[in-house]
């Protein structure tokens, strides 16, 4: 059935299904058991969930600064659980609720000191903002995937930041493709 899709189309959809949005958040929706026809149910499904994940962005976005606590907070404390991959004295790295990959860790400070996105970083945060990526490295190892990983960080409701306290996303795996979208 493919070949009677238009190239441009095609292509399109190759970009959104690259792109992070490509599953729905929060609900760990089971595409693979929809009932529709492959060609007729992804093509609108992932134009759906990146408009979703982008107005997402943009509701959290307006709290950005306000200082408030994030779900990530709660995490810290424990309030919530959390499949937990490593911690240090500065440093959490936890699973995603919603993995975009076999290895999905976000890696956060304890102590958001601002860092709200890492287009808010000033001098002050260089030691974490270290820190935050050698752990990166630590979970990869732990989880095994040295060989290939990626380490995402989304800035701003352009980027598609939902959570503002900066943290670092580590997906392995599988194979990455690239551009990200
Ligand atoms: P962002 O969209 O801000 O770059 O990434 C936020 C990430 O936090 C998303 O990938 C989302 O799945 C994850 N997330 C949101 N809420 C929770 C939660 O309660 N627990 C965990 N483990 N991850 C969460």
């Amino acid at each position: 059935m493919a070949a009677m899709v238009p190239f441009s189309l095609l292509r399109n959809y190759s970009q959104l299904v690259s792109a992070r949005a490509f599953v729905v958040k929060p609900n760990n929706f089971n595409f693979s058991k929809s009932v529709l026809p492959i060609q007729s149910r992804r093509l609108p499904f992932s134009a759906s969930a990146a408009n979703n994940e982008q107005a997402a962005a943009k509701a959290a976005a307006v709290n950005a600064d306000s200082g408030a606590p994030t779900i990530f907070d709660k995490i810290i404390n424990k309030e919530i659980p959390s499949s937990i991959v490593y911690e240090d004295e500065k440093v959490l790295a936890f699973r995603d609720i919603s993995p975009q990959a076999p290895v999905h860790v976000l890696v956060i400070p304890k102590f958001r000191d601002g860092l709200t996105e890492l287009g808010k970083a000033d001098a002050r945060h260089e030691e974490i903002l270290g820190q935050l990526l050698y752990a990166a490295k630590i979970v990869a190892e732990k989880e095994g995937i040295l060989d290939g990983f990626r380490v995402v960080v989304n800035s701003g409701a352009s980027a598609c930041q939902s959570v503002y306290h900066l943290h670092l996303h580590v997906l392995g795996g599988r194979q990455m493709n690239w551009p990200p979208g």
